[in-house]
């Protein structure tokens, strides 16, 4: 019997199809890299998440993302306790049938995903609770029978140039005939359009979107609890471009550090720290000393609002 012979690469490709040879003409082998042209050779997976953590610190994104085992992280944090409490409400909310979505449902969807981790102490946390049944209490007075929502916290994922852009989105609405991508924040500093204008993650989560369902999505917005203010921005396919572009050269950074890490280069030259005020509230900062002398320690509960 004669061993098999391994197909060279443009007809593995190709397969028995001689059309589809002459196709794959512009198939090329660089260094034993398959390109095809017009194609980059490997998508980069990215999240919102870890682009914005690979902005802020590389190391803070490789302690996140790549060391295994995973180092400790420190404890809760009262506003990160509090943002994912309301987004369970909301999306519990938002899955009931629009004339059950009443304020008193809201309130009591609230009370019953409560958590308390990282406050200060039982009298504290009721206090926010009793605010956030207020902002989900009024929020569904004005918004609750819409009839508009097709996903809630929905799964996205869609190459778009040189990425696969992925992610969890809040909601997606449908309105006119296009989708729309709704996110809820709930930090205490006040939002406006530009906001929305500038998230890379509603931009990405519109064209990942876009890619899955092939319908129109340029509008985002931003849905702010504490205030009951929507700041939306409609996204243009030059504005998608750039906050796209930008994901790429941030995608094609991280890939690249993280090649050099898997090569046995050093982590602290590959990752940097990068420090500053944001190191107060880094979870990882038992294992920076860098971020420990850069910013003070801060209460769990500092940073609510
Ligand atoms: S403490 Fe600061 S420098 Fe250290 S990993 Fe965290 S963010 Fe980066």
């Amino acid at each position: 019997m004669f061993p098999q012979r391994s197909p060279s690469p443009a007809a593995a490709v190709a397969g028995d199809d001689p059309r589809k040879g002459a196709v794959l003409r512009n198939v090329v082998c660089v260094q034993g890299r398959l390109e095809l042209e017009g194609i980059p050779d490997r998508l980069v997976r990215v999240t919102p998440a870890r682009l914005g953590t690979w902005s802020i610190c590389p190391r803070r994104y490789r302690m996140t993302y790549l060391d295994r085992p995973a180092p400790s992280r420190g404890g809760a944090w009262a506003h990160s306790t509090l943002g994912a409490v309301v987004h369970n409400a909301l999306r519990a909310l938002f899955e009931l049938p629009a004339h059950r979505r009443t304020p008193e449902q809201a309130a009591l969807l609230l009370r019953q995903h409560w958590k308390s981790d990282g406050f200060a102490g039982a009298e504290q946390a009721a206090e926010y609770r009793r605010r956030a049944e207020g902002w989900l209490s009024d929020y569904v007075d004005r918004f609750g029978d819409s009839d508009t929502v097709v996903g809630v916290e929905r799964r996205v994922s869609a190459a778009t140039g040189t990425i696969i852009a992925e992610g969890r989105v809040d909601r997606i609405d449908q309105r006119a005939g296009e989708l729309v991508v709704v996110d809820y924040k709930t930090g205490r500093h006040a939002l406006s359009a530009e906001d929305a204008r500038d998230s890379r993650a509603l931009a990405l989560y519109a064209l990942a979107v876009r890619g899955m369902s092939h319908r129109t999505c340029r509008r985002v917005e931003l849905h702010h609890l504490p205030t009951g203010r929507i700041l939306a921005w409609e996204h243009t396919e030059e504005s998608l471009a750039r906050h796209r572009s930008r994901a790429e050269e941030l995608a094609a950074e991280l890939q690249a550090a993280t090649d050099a890490l898997h090569t046995g280069q050093n982590a602290d030259t590959t990752f940097p720290p990068r420090t500053g005020r944001h190191c107060s509230s880094c979870d990882f900062r038992q294992h920076c000393p860098d971020g420990r002398r850069a910013a003070p320690d801060i209460a769990p509960w500092a940073l609510l609002g």
